[in-house]
């Protein structure tokens, strides 16, 4: 990836705000659980959107933010941390070669979200994406599982244990990751405070009026005489 870290945040506040107007409340169900990537998240704060801010607005931020942080690491452990990286894509390989992965290759709005809908009573699902990608799908995973050993007999082979020693030298180099990812954190929380204006800004424009709209649709439902007074 080109530029810097601060260039980045400003090119991905650019491609949130222009998404922005393309926000419709209800064009998803609502979470029953919380976003572990949005919740609580110090990205969210610096951005000024912890407050009345539908989840999906958040999120696709939160995403966006992720993507940055997440290749900056990438970069840095591809250059600086050989163990790791070997590690990694080691992991990498053999993950590919066993898993459906359906999570992948999404775009910065869905990504990281539930990747199947709340089930309602009575309407079973045959079976989930989150189930297939856990390859525990009864008959779906199953019959890939089949088919991907029959068309690519060999997995990776399993790589010799480690020895302590490299245990150890990974570890350390994992320690580095991490502290390489704060760092990046909080320079993205820093750079996404210069651009709060312009986001808050966005939120009034194209998210408020739609949700002022909704409660006051809800109002006048509640209102009605076919909803029954208590
Ligand atoms: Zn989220």
């Amino acid at each position: 990836m080109e530029g810097s870290i601060e260039a980045r945040v400003s090119h991905e506040v650019d491609l949130w705000l222009r998404w922005l107007p393309k926000w419709q409340p209800g064009t998803h169900r609502a979470r029953m659980r919380l976003c572990r990537t949005c919740f609580g998240s110090p990205v969210i704060a610096a951005a000024g959107l912890t407050t009345d801010v539908p989840h999906a607005v958040q999120h696709s931020m939160s995403m966006r933010m992720k993507l940055i942080i997440d290749a900056a690491v990438d970069d840095y452990t591809d250059r600086n941390l050989p163990l790791l990286q070997r590690e990694l894509e080691e992991a990498e390989r053999r993950d590919r070669a066993q898993h459906y992965h359906p999570s992948e290759g999404l775009g910065p709005e869905a990504a990281g979200l539930e990747l199947d809908p709340e089930p309602e009573d009575g309407h079973p699902f045959l079976f989930t994406l989150g189930e297939l990608a856990a390859g525990s799908a009864p008959d779906a995973a199953g019959a890939a599982g089949r088919e991907s050993a029959a068309s690519a007999p060999e997995l990776p082979l399993e790589p010799p244990p480690l020895s302590e020693e490299e245990k150890q030298a990974i570890r350390a180099e994992v320690r580095l990751a991490d502290e390489f990812a704060q760092q990046v954190g909080r320079r993205v929380c820093a750079e996404l405070v210069q651009h709060r204006e312009r986001i808050t800004a966005g939120v009034a424009r194209y998210v408020e009026p739609q949700v002022v709209a909704l409660l006051a649709d809800l109002g006048r439902e509640l209102d009605s005489p076919m909803w029954p007074s208590s």
